[in-house]
C-alpha cells in the first residue's frame, strides 16, 4: 500500500510494539492503546448568511482515559476525518505521558474549510458541534482546545455555548480561551515556547552558536510564528519561511517580527522588513513548501500538517536535526529512513506539548478560580520541558534508539504504571490478596 493511502492512525501506532520493547509496560496495555476508547461523529446544520442550510460534520474521539479525562483539540479542516482525528487522539494520550501531566488523550474535527465561512457562520458552525457534543464532553471527562484552524475566540463561544447547555459557568470543559473570559495568561504561545525550550536544551548539548545556526520553518500559523519568533530573538537565523500558499527564502535569514505583522495584515507570508508602520521588501527567493524541507539547514521545523515527509522525499532533506512541531509531520517510515541516517529528530509528542501543558494550567486555574501571572506560567513550562526532555533524551542514549522510540517509551511507561497500579493480568492470575 502507499503511503499516501495509508492510514494515518494505523501509521500512528505502528511505533506501540517497537516502543514497548524499551518500557515498562504489560503487553495487555499495548492493545488496549490500539482501540480509541469511543468515537462520536455528530452532523452540525448550519444556517448560512445566504438563508441556506449547510450540514457539516463533525468528530470527537477519546483515545485512552487511563491517566485522567480525556484532552486534545478540535481542528477546522477540508481534509478533516475520523481516520486523522483518531491518530491525533493517540497523540494526545502519549503527548499527556510524555509530560507527565494527569490526563488522556482526545481529539475533535470538523470538515470545513472556515476560510470560506462568514464570522456569523463561524460562530454559528462551532456553537453547533457543541450542541451536539455537549453530552461526550465535560470538565472532568473529556476537556477540547485549540488545534490547526481554531482560536481563543472559537473557544470563549464553545464555553458560551456549553456553559448555557448545562445551566452553569463551566470555565474548565475547555481550554485556550481569551484571557478575558477565564484563558490562562501565555497559553497563545505555548506550543511554540514549549518546542523552543526543546531547541535550547539541543544548543546546550551541541553547543550550537545561534547566530551560526540556521532553520527553516514551514508552516506559519500560531505554533510557526512563535517558535520562529522565540528563535529569531535569541539570534538564530531563520532563514525560510512558508504558509499553505509557498514560502520565501534568504541564506542572509529573515526580521520574523516583520513577517508576522505582514502576515496578520495581509494573510500572506511576504520578505519584508519593517521600521514601525514602514514595510519595505527585502531580497529573497520565492520556494514551495516541498523545496522549502529540503534545504540544507541546521534545523527544520515542519509547524504545518500531517505527512509532509514521507519516503518519497525522505532522501532527500538535508537537516541534521528536525523539531516536530505539528503532529505527525513524519510517516514512520520516513522516520526510520532519516534515523538511520543519523539526523536527529525531536518527536512531535514532546516537541508540541507546550500547547496541551500549559492547556493543563488552564484548567488548574479555572478550577481554583485563581489566575496566575505570566511569569509563572512561564516558569513551569520551562521546568517541565526541560525535565521531560532530559529524561527521553537520556533513555535514547542509554538504550542506544531513536528519540522518537525513546519519547514512546518513556510515554508508555507512565501508562504501563498507571495500568498496573489497577492490576494486570500478572496480579489478578497470581493467587490471593
Ligand atoms: N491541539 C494542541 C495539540 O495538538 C493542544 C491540545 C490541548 O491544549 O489540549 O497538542
Amino acid at each position: 500500500m502507499s503511503e499516501q493511502s495509508q492510514s494515518l492512525f494505523e501509521d500512528a501506532i505502528s511505533v506501540l510494539d517497537r516502543a514497548a520493547a524499551y518500557a515498562d509496560i504489560d503487553p495487555e496495555a499495548i492493545e488496549k492503546l490500539k482501540h480509541p476508547r469511543a468515537m462520536l461523529t455528530v452532523s452540525i446544520p448550519v444556517r448560512m448568511d445566504d438563508g441556506s442550510l449547510q450540514v457539516f460534520t463533525g468528530y470527537r474521539v477519546q483515545h485512552d482515559g487511563t491517566r485522567g479525562p480525556t484532552k486534545g483539540g478540535i481542528r477546522y479542516h477540508p481534509k478533516a476525518d475520523i481516520d486523522e482525528v483518531k491518530a491525533l487522539a493517540f497523540w494526545m494520550t502519549c503527548k499527556c505521558a510524555v509530560v507527565g501531566i494527569p490526563y488522556g488523550g482526545a481529539k475533535g474535527g470538523i470538515t470545513v474549510n472556515p476560510k470560506e465561512l462568514s464570522r456569523m457562520e463561524l460562530e454559528r458552525l462551532s456553537r453547533g458541534f457543541v450542541q451536539q457534543v455537549a453530552d461526550f464532553i465535560g470538565p472532568d471527562t473529556d476537556i477540547p482546545a485549540p488545534d490547526v484552524y481554531t482560536n481563543a475566540m472559537i473557544m470563549g463561544w464553545m464555553m458560551d455555548e456549553y456553559s448555557k447547555i448545562q445551566r452553569h459557568h463551566t470555565p474548565a470543559v475547555i481550554t485556550g480561551k481569551p484571557v478575558e473570559l477565564g484563558g490562562s495568561l501565555g497559553r497563545d504561545d505555548a506550543t511554540g515556547r514549549g518546542a523552543y525550550y526543546c531547541i535550547k536544551e539541543l544548543e546546550e548539548r551541541k553547543g550550537w552558536n545561534p547566530s551560526e545556526t540556521t532553520v527553516a520553518v514551514q508552516g506559519f500559523g500560531n505554533a510557526g510564528q512563535h517558535v520562529a519568533k522565540l528563535l529569531h530573538a535569541d539570534g538564530y537565523k531563520i532563514v525560510a519561511i512558508s504558509d499553505s500558499h509557498g514560502g520565501i527564502y534568504s541564506p542572509d535569514g529573515f526580521d520574523v517580527p516583520s513577517i508576522i505583522k505582514m502576515k496578520d495584515e495581509t494573510r500572506e507570508v511576504r520578505a519584508v522588513y519593517c521600521s514601525g508602520a514602514l514595510c519595505e521588501s527585502v531580497p529573497s527567493t520565492s520556494i514551495s513548501n516541498a523545496e522549502l524541507l529540503e534545504l540544507d539547514v541546521d534545523l527544520l521545523i515542519p509547524a504545518a500538517l500531517e505527512k509532509q515527509i514521507t519516503a518519497d522525499n525522505a532522501p532527500r532533506i538535508q537537516a541534521q536535526h528536525i523539531i516536530e512541531v505539528a503532529n505527525g509531520p513524519i510517516t514512520s517510515e520516513a522516520s526510520r529512513m532519516l534515523s538511520e541516517r543519523g539526523i536527529l529528530i525531536v518527536p512531535d509528542i514532546l516537541a508540541n506539548a507546550g500547547g496541551v501543558t500549559v492547556s493543563y494550567f488552564e484548567w488548574v486555574q479555572n478550577k481554583a478560580g485563581y489566575y496566575w501571572d505570566l511569569e509563572e506560567v512561564h516558569e513551569r513550562l520551562h521546568k517541565i520541558m526541560r525535565r521531560e526532555f532530559d529524561l527521553v533524551y537520556r533513555r535514547m542514549m542509554d538504550k542506544e534508539i531513536d528519540m522518537r522510540t525513546a519519547a514512546y517509551a518513556h510515554a508508555l511507561s507512565r501508562i504501563g504504571t498507571a495500568i498496573a497500579a489497577q492490576g494486570t493480568r500478572a496480579y489478578f492470575a497470581n493467587g490471593t490478596a
